[in-house]
């Protein structure tokens, strides 16, 4: 688990990490302790995929059609998320 989520880290194209395990074996703590430790990060603000505005090309779909409707592209200092 902690070699998965420190890759996940490195390269999040890796498209995340699934955890499963015995109730109270720190899985969620885990996860949280190492989004402790992570940089902020600029995100477009609602976003659930957390996309990056400086990266035009990478938007979800979502990201796109707001930016074509006209929505100005905030961004949105936040907490890493792995
Ligand atoms: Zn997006």
């Amino acid at each position: 688990m902690k070699r998965a989520l420190v890759l996940n880290a490195i390269n999040p194209r890796i498209g995340g990490v699934l955890i499963r395990g015995e109730k109270g074996t720190a899985k969620s703590t885990a996860v949280r302790a190492l989004g402790h430790l992570l940089p902020q990060i600029a995100v477009v603000p609602g976003c659930r995929y957390g996309c990056d505005p400086s990266l035009p090309d990478e938007l979800c779909v979502e990201c796109l059609e707001r930016m074509a409707s006209g929505a100005a592209c905030r961004t949105l200092a936040a907490a890493c998320r792995s």
